[in-house]
């Protein structure tokens, strides 16, 4: 089975969120599966240089304003990739949709939809790299028109799926893109992928792919509604029985508690088997972060952008409800101003029991996750979220709102999931500063009974967060759509 994924983003070569770990990880664990994937990703500064054994395989004509050539190579990992070399839209300084002040580039849309025509070229076989895609695999919106593309065009193509990693971003750009990005006039009319008056990229892939998938069953559910649908709740509903939720795996290499490599003295690393170490993790914590060192009290810990995507807002609110029991609060983040402001305030106000670090620390990441006791998920909406995944392999208790991913990897310590023996940490609903205050008072509460909190913990550790089952899942989904293709009836 050939894949062809296509994407703006793929670690390591380039990242700005979630969306690039999955790229990056997918492909290597569908191997196993038998799935001969290529990755098409732009090539960006710095891109090609991390690849080994790389040679041009084909020219690109001129179209969006200039030429350029497709190139193979391989990572390091051995995951094979096809970059999209166009200077003219991708060798710039800045980020991978952003100038160096953070505006978005002023043709994202010329970008990323060259990245579709190539995508789409490529599975028709109209530009030939010597191999050939029973699926196309695509990834967000920066990969969607690749569904306009084929459905406009004329060559048959094989069978598609468009993996929604977060339905907020829907690639809306000006009625007037339709003609620079050579579709027909038809697109921006009842058929087509018009969006208010505008055009969205996403929504080619929602009208057309084959498949749809998002980031985890509960999510999938959720984007059906009018609340948490953003504007597709409707075209999705028409394509629910083609839509699947697929929860994510996490690199268990990278978040090994027993292995990391950000673990250093005085930081150890630890496993079920020697859970006592963590304790250590926690004073060495405490001590960097100017806590006041104290095994006897929880310690939480928060890793997020601080939006209100994130909650963080309702964390500002409810931590006061557990500071007089004695909790600490560590809050790594950076995002919306307001936000990293509350968070500053709120530490300066509690000095040795709340602290906040703003910025982006991928160490600091692994340490918290190591020495804290548990960590806080309070998200409005998560298509699937990580860090609790990664909260759950170092045995830091995820506390999380009941939605999307999150729903569907934490199960919440009541007193059925208890006595049962199959808790790993805590969920509250609604949404609220009230029920995240509880969610936290729970946590405090079972923090206090060690016995139970370390058998919690250590199944937590126990579950599987791991890219294997997911592969299973995208296989099977492969499996199925190649054959209800009519290509394969031929
Ligand atoms: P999203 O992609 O919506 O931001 P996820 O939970 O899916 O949320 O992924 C966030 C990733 O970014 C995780 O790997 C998390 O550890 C990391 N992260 C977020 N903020 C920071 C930060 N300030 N420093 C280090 N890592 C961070």
């Amino acid at each position: 089975m050939n894949v062809l994924f296509v994407s703006s983003e793929c670690y390591p070569l380039a990242k700005t969120g979630g969306l690039a770990d999955v790229v990056g990880a997918l492909p290597l664990a569908l191997a196993a599966q038998g799935v001969e994937a290529r990755v098409l990703l732009p090539r960006y500064p710095g891109t090609l240089e991390l690849l080994h054994d790389t040679a041009v395989v084909a020219r690109l004509p001129r179209r969006f304003g200039g030429e350029g050539t497709l190139i193979v190579g391989t990572t390091d990992d051995g995951l094979r990739v096809v970059l999209v070399d166009l200077p003219h839209l991708f060798d710039r300084p800045g980020g991978l949709y952003v100038d160096g002040a953070g505006r978005d580039w002023a043709d994202n849309d010329l970008r990323f939809g060259a990245l579709s025509w190539v995508a789409a070229a490529i599975a028709t076989g109209e530009i030939d790299i010597g191999w050939r895609a029973d699926v196309v695999h695509l990834h967000d919106w920066q990969a969607a028109l690749t569904a306009a593309y084929l459905h406009y065009g004329t060559r048959p193509a094989p069978p598609s799926l468009l993996t929604i990693h977060n339905l907020a971003f829907q690639g809306v750009f000006d009625a007037s893109s339709c003609a620079a990005l050579d579709l027909p006039p038809a697109a921006m009319g009842d058929d087509g992928i018009e969006f208010w008056g505008r055009l969205s990229f996403l929504k080619a892939g929602v009208k057309w792919c084959t498949h749809l998938s998002t980031v985890s069953p509960t999510y999938a559910q959720e984007i059906l509604t009018v609340a948490n649908g953003m504007g597709f709740d409707g075209l999705l509903r028409e394509r629910s029985s083609s839509l699947t939720g697929i929860v994510n795996g996490i690199d268990t290499t990278v978040w090994n508690p027993a292995a990391d490599a950000f673990l250093v003295a005085p930081y150890v690393r630890y496993s079920t088997r020697r859970l006592d170490a963590k304790a250590a993790n926690k004073a060495a914590l405490q001590a960097e972060l100017g806590l006041h060192v104290a095994p006897e009290v929880p310690l939480f810990c928060v890793v997020s952008r601080l939006t209100s995507q994130k909650g963080i807002d309702l964390l500002v609110e409810a931590i006061p409800h557990v500071l007089w029991r004695g909790a600490q609060f560590a809050v790594l983040g950076t995002g919306e101003r307001e936000l990293e402001d509350a968070v500053r305030r709120l530490a300066e106000a509690h000095p040795g029991q709340v602290v906040t670090r703003i910025g982006y620390d991928e160490a600091l990441s692994h340490r918290l996750q190591a020495g804290a006791d548990a960590i806080v998920v309070p998200s409005r909406f998560e298509p699937c979220g990580l860090t609790q995944l990664y909260g759950l392999r170092y045995g830091t208790l995820p506390v999380v709102a009941r939605v999307g991913g999150l729903a569907d990897t934490v199960i919440d310590a009541n007193e059925a999931a208890m006595k049962d023996g199959v808790a790993t940490g805590f969920q509250f609903t609604p949404v609220d500063t009230e029920q995240l205050g509880l969610a936290l008072g729970r946590a405090c509460d079972l923090f206090w009974d060690p016995p139970a909190w370390r058998r919690v913990q250590k199944r937590a550790m126990g579950r599987d967060v791991g890219w294997d089952a997911a592969a299973a899942k995208y296989m099977a989904l492969y499996e199925r759509i190649v054959t209800a293709s009519p290509r394969a009836a031929q």
